[in-house]
């Protein structure tokens, strides 16, 4: 056992590529167990914010870096609902635009900005009973201690799809080829970085969701989140 899991913490790590049902997944599990939800991506896209009003590209590495002390990112709880603050300032609809979600994939890449949000993310879990991060790095760079890492698979249609869906419930209107494009190009940035690329854990649950709805997928994930928890507290966990 790591320093990472000596604070008690039982971490469960969430990874997959967009779409694949994370958020969902992943908030239902902190709801039902307790535990704390932290929304890794939530944090690149905030600095991927940040570099876009101070007019900072992700392909200015050094400038990009040097920004990097001056942002602080926040994770809080309002009404019930989970609200990113950037520089005290509540930015959760400004991130969760096709704009940001780009720019959080091109500035993700940069070792720099990975070093410090791993670091701030370790630091969101330390201390809690439980926590449920969701990510592309959680299983294998952020807790690759986790005795619990489910990693959620689906066809680029669905996904694209599912993300259709999500921006028409906030009143955005969605072309679902060019989404396509998006998440497919974003799988490709994603998986094939040098740093911490999207890849499964080897010890991993693989989890396909494609043909299950959501509610399927949540119990599924669920009962195998119990059991893994139960044979962890009676110290059988493979
Ligand atoms: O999960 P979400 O779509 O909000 O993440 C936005 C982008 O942030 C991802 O496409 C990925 O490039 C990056 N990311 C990452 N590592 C994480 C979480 C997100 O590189 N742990």
């Amino acid at each position: 056992m790591s320093n990472m899991q000596e604070a008690h913490s039982f971490i469960i790590a969430i990874d997959g590529p967009a779409g694949s049902g994370k958020t969902t997944t992943a908030k239902a599990l902190a709801y039902a167990l307790g535990y704390i939800y932290v929304d890794t991506g939530a944090m690149y896209r905030a600095v991927a914010l940040y570099a876009q009003r101070r007019g900072v590209t992700a392909r200015d590495t050094g400038a990009v870096c040097a920004l990097l002390p001056e942002i602080d990112v926040r994770l809080e709880r309002k009404d019930g609902t989970q609200r990113t603050l950037l520089c005290g300032e509540d930015v959760e609809t400004h991130i969760r635009t096709q704009e940001m979600s780009k720019a959080a994939s091109d500035i993700s890449a940069l070792s720099c900005v990975r070093e410090a949000m791993v670091d701030l993310q370790r630091k969101a879990a330390a201390g809690s009973d439980g926590a449920v991060l969701e990510g592309r790095d959680i299983g294998t760079v952020v807790f690759p201690d986790s005795p619990c890492k489910i990693y959620l698979v689906a066809d680029a249609e669905t996904r694209a799809q599912r993300r259709k869906l999500q921006l028409e419930e906030q009143g955005i209107a969605a072309d679902f080829g060019t989404i396509l494009r998006e998440i497919e190009e974003r799988d490709r940035n994603d998986s094939a970085r040098e740093h911490s690329p999207l890849r499964k854990a080897d010890d991993a649950i693989e989890v396909e969701t494609t043909n299950t709805t959501i509610e399927e997928q949540v119990s599924m994930i669920l009962s195998l989140v119990m059991k893994r928890i139960d044979q962890y507290r009676k110290g059988t966990a493979a």
